[in-house]
Parts: C-alpha cells; structure tokens; sequence
C-alpha cells in the first residue's frame, strides 16, 4: 500500500506567498523522499491563484504532485466562478481533493454532487482525494460508521474496480478539522477500517486520516493499520512541520 501525505492549503497564500512557502520546504521534501525506500507519494493544494506560481518549483523536485482543493463536474461552460477539470490539467494538477467538510458544510455540496466530480475526475485522469466525515453530533449519536459508510458508498456510485483503485480516501471527523481536538488513532483506525469494508476494491486504495495531525501525533497514526497517510491542513503551512510530516510518513512506509 502507498503511503500518502497531502497538504490541504484551504484559503490561504497569495501567489508569492505559496511560492515562498514551497521553496522553504520542497527541497528538504525532495531530499527526504529520494532517501526513501518505501511507496510515498506527496502532494500539495495550495488555493487555484497559487496553482501556476507553485507548479515548475513542485516539477523540479521530481518528488511532489500537485492538488486542487475542489472541481466542477462539468468541463466548462455557465458556471460562474467554478473550476474545471481540463483547466487544472492544464496548470499539471493531477490530484484533486473532493468532498472536503468545507465544502459540504458552507458551499451545500451533496453526496451526489460530490460523485459527480468523482466521475469527471477519473475520467479525466486525476486523482481523486474523497473526503467523508461525521460531525459531533453524528458522532455523539454514534452514527460515526453509519454516516462515512453512506458518503462512502456514494462516492464510489456507479465507478468500476479500475476506477475505485485510483481513488484515495480521507476520513475526517468533522469536530478534528482545525480544532487541535484529536481523534484517538484506535478509534480512527476502527472507524477506516469500517470504510475499507463497505466495499471489495478498497482493499488496496490509500485511506488517509485527517484532523488536526501534527509532527508529534501523526506517527501514532501511521502505526494503525487502516491508516495509510494523511490529510494535512493547518501543518502544512508550515514548512518545518510539512518536512517533518513527511519525514514521518517515509519512516513509516520504508518500515
Ligand atoms: C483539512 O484541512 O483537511 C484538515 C484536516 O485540517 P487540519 O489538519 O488543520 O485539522
């Protein structure tokens, strides 16, 4: 299984600002992962202002993809404000987060919507990032599983085995996101491990936990097995830790 570590830039850094942030981590990244032994793919979302500043600096370390933190289903046309497949192509994104909470919670993205973008994206040849989660309530309820298994299952709606094995998944408990709150690692591993059983071909996709990890708690999640990287906000931002996440995750995937 490839290990996988994601930065999330939500709306943060201007263009000069995100090349700034690149140049002070992506050598050091570029240095841990060519002494790595193990499967560890490394990509960056910074906001799509950033994408074109961020893009030759990423390619020359050879070593770290490009993401975008959202995509319109459709290719183009009447869609003010909204962003296309074949527009991020261009800029050389070949990862796409979808279904982040954020976007489920303040822009009214559905479970329907978010397959949609799904489709297009695979059939476009990017990689989708899927990201489920429950809320606290959900969670207080105990309708964790229930609620990631739903968004899971419509996600993957209507994708074939080939499709789902480009996919990678992001379980993020909503009330983890941003909050320094931590989801306990046994506990997100029971809850991945529950995603990974709802369908057949999950077996081999990457699924990644996201929710206010850190340097000094992401190695204790790396050592869950369901737990197959992560999905980085607010330490992304910040070269020191971004290194150092990444450091950790090579650890874990060289061991
Ligand atoms: C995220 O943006 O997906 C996220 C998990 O944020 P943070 O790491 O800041 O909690």
């Amino acid at each position: 299984m490839r290990t996988v570590v994601a930065g999330n830039w939500k709306m943060n850094e201007t263009a000069g600002q995100a090349s700034e942030l690149v140049a002070a981590f992506a050598p050091r990244v570029g240095e841990v992962l060519a002494g790595a032994n193990g499967g560890i793919d490394v990509v960056v979302a910074p906001p799509f202002t950033a994408l074109a500043a961020v893009a030759p600096a990423l390619a020359r370390t050879g070593r770290v993809a490009l993401g975008a933190q959202n995509m319109h289903w459709d290719l183009s046309g009447a869609f003010t404000g909204e962003i296309s497949a074949p527009m991020l192509l261009d800029l050389g994104v070949t990862y796409v987060i979808l279904g982040h909470s954020e976007r489920r919670q303040y822009f009214g993205e559905t479970d329907e919507a978010v397959n949609r973008k799904v489709k297009t994206a695979l059939a476009q040849g990017l990689h989708p990032i899927v990201a489920v989660g429950e809320t606290l309530g959900e969670r207080e309820d105990g309708r964790t599983r229930d609620r990631v298994v739903t968004q899971t299952r419509a996600a993957l709606d209507g994708l074939n085995e080939d499709e789902i094995a480009r996919l990678i998944l992001a379980y993020e408990p909503i009330w983890a996101i941003g909050t320094g709150k931590n989801c306990d690692a046994a506990e997100a591993d029971g809850v991945m491990a529950g995603i990974r059983a709802c369908h057949g071909a999950l077996r081999d996709v990457p699924i990644l936990y996201g929710g206010s990890v850190k340097p000094d708690n992401f190695a204790a999640y790396l050592a869950q097995p369901n737990v197959d990287g992560g999905l980085i906000g607010g330490a992304s931002l910040d070269a020191n830790a971004f290194v150092e996440l990444v450091r950790l995750a090579a650890a874990a995937a060289s061991g």
